[in-house]
């Protein structure tokens, strides 16, 4: 074929990019595309934001950093705002592409969008859609997705067992661009029906910050890492994570904690974004296994990455029962739907310091470790009994990481609601007292209790008025009361 449009989605990168692979080998000239459709920010039915400021500010720097690496290959990433399914069919006629090419994702949101685009295209254009963000390729699933187990364990061996990661394919060397810009005529046709004036020929600016109405987010000291956006930051990051500080050797005993750069990978914004491939990163690991150690915590990245596939493929599974308050096994639970609850919870005010300090993180800096995740998702739904959709629209608005599957996977999980059928709350004193014994995590982000023995960092309710005064703190004032008796709570939780 002549030309093709390949439209990027969640996979802003050059290397491993079957999408953009396929559609240079089958065609002579390549237009690539990023659309930013207004639905993807705005608000949700939960009232909060599709996507903050930090996630923004990511995604914008990884459509800059494509378009470099795509201009350093001779092509362009042409950059368009409006409803997909105006954009691309739009772009399509004016170059006259004979196919567009497309990532596939089994989310709800994402798959009404492909489907949109695919009705709007031309007939005499193919849509060749193609599945880029998992490990393991869903052809090469032993077992059907729709059969699939709902358990990890079992589905993680039987994939280990019977199934293999394909190969990465490498990033192409050029992009040829289509050498003419398309005629007036067929320019127009174009427009006739579409919001774009000017469909290709300029390739549009990347939006700012500022047109989502969004101010730069703040930088913090206390940050893990800056999450940098791009295909070119998150290499990078592999770079620094896995060869130059040697991390990997030391991953699984180093996962579960809560302060610095390198306790985990932080690869999470760039795989969900599609900068990084899981295929790459698991040869990346496979690289570091035959030429410095191969381990139990060299495996257990790959483990990981088995999660996140597991929740994609539960996702294709399941459908729209992944949001339901119910979840994919329906289980019999009422949520409390108790507004003022969540706001403390989310703005960090719940007086539980494990919690607070968590949550101040994750608004400050759009990141949250895996520990901490599942304490303030526990506290949610299990200790404050209040509807855990409300809290995974949360940290979809404010996760620099976010991803459909994992997010409302693991939430629903969490919940008691989801791919689990036990029903385990975690105890979040415990937790806060055997994962930061110190109290260091807490005293970081919530300075008023900085320096407090650990007993008092981590359950400030026992000091009485004299200690108080002796540390310099006073419950109400510096710090808030607990919303909760915590230690009561959990009492009747171990009870039921
Ligand atoms: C309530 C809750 C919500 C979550 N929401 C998200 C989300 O929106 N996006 C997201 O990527 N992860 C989510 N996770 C999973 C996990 O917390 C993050 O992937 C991890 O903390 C990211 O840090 P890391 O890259 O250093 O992880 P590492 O420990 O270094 O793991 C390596 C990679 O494996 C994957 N991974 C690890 N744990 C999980 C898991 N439990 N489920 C799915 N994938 C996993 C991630 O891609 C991660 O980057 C959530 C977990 C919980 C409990």
């Amino acid at each position: 074929m002549e030309t093709a449009v390949v439209w990027f989605r969640d996979d802003l990168r050059v290397d491993d990019n079957p999408t953009l692979a396929d559609a240079l080998a089958a065609a002579e000239e390549v237009v690539p595309l990023s659309v930013f459709d207004p639905r993807a920010s705005g608000e949700t039915r939960y009232g909060t934001e599709k996507c903050g400021t930090h996630r923004t500010r990511f995604r914008l720097e990884n459509v800059a950093d494509l378009r470099g690496s795509l201009r350093e290959r001779g092509g362009e990433l042409f950059v368009r705002k409006g409803h997909v399914e105006d954009i691309v069919p739009a772009v399509a006629r004016a170059v006259d592409a004979d196919a567009v090419f497309a990532q596939t994702k089994p989310a709800t949101e994402e798959l009404e969008a492909e489907y949109a685009v695919r009705d709007a295209l031309p007939d005499s254009v193919d849509f060749r859609r193609r599945w880029t963000h998992t490990l393991y390729h869903i052809n090469d699933l032993p077992t059907r997705y729709d059969r699939i187990d709902d358990t990890f364990t079992p589905w993680r061996k039987e994939v280990e067992d019977g199934a293999a990661v394909r190969d990465p394919v490498p990033a192409p060397e050029t992009v040829p661009a289509p050498d003419s810009v398309p005629s007036p005529a067929t320019l127009q046709a174009a427009s006739a029906d579409s919001p774009v004036a000017d469909v290709v020929g300029d390739p549009g600016d990347i939006p700012t910050l500022a047109d989502f109405g969004f101010d730069e987010p703040p930088t913090d000291d206390r940050a893990v890492l800056e999450f940098e956006g791009g295909e070119t930051a998150g290499k990078r990051r592999v770079e620094s994570y896995l060869w130059e500080g040697d991390h990997l050797r030391e991953y699984k005993q180093t996962r579960n904690r809560l302060l610095g750069a390198d306790y985990s990978s932080k690869f999470s914004p760039w795989l969900a974004a599609g900068c990084l491939s899981p295929r790459w990163l698991h040869r990346e690991v496979q690289r570091y296994e035959e030429q410095r150690v191969a381990n139990e915590d060299t495996y257990w990245l790959v483990f990981e990455l088995a999660w996140r596939d597991f929740f994609q493929f539960q996702f294709l599974k399941h459908g729209t029962d992944f949001f339901a308050p119910n979840g994919i096994r329906d289980v019999e639970k009422r949520w409390d739907r108790d507004r003022a609850a969540f706001h403390r919870w989310a703005d960090g005010e719940t007086g539980v310091p494990f919690v607070d300090a968590n949550m101040r993180e994750l608004n400050r800096t759009g990141y949250m470790s895996n520990r901490g995740r599942q304490n303030v998702a526990s506290f949610l739904a299990d200790a404050l009994g209040v509807d855990w959709r409300w809290g995974a629209a949360y940290f979809e608005e404010r996760l620099v990481d976010y991803d459909v599957a994992s997010n409302w996977g693991n939430w629903a999980y969490q919940a008691g609601v989801g791919n689990d059928s036990r029903d385990n709350h975690f105890d979040v004193l415990s937790q806060a007292e055997y994962y930061d014994d110190d109290a260091a995590y807490v005293g970081a982000w919530l300075p008023a209790l900085d320096g407090l023995p650990p007993e008092y960092a981590h359950r400030p309710w026992q000091m009485d008025d004299d200690e108080q005064a002796r540390y310099g703190v006073e419950l109400g004032i510096d710090y808030p009361e607990s919303m909760i008796d915590v230690e009561a709570r959990y009492a009747e939780l171990r009870n039921q």
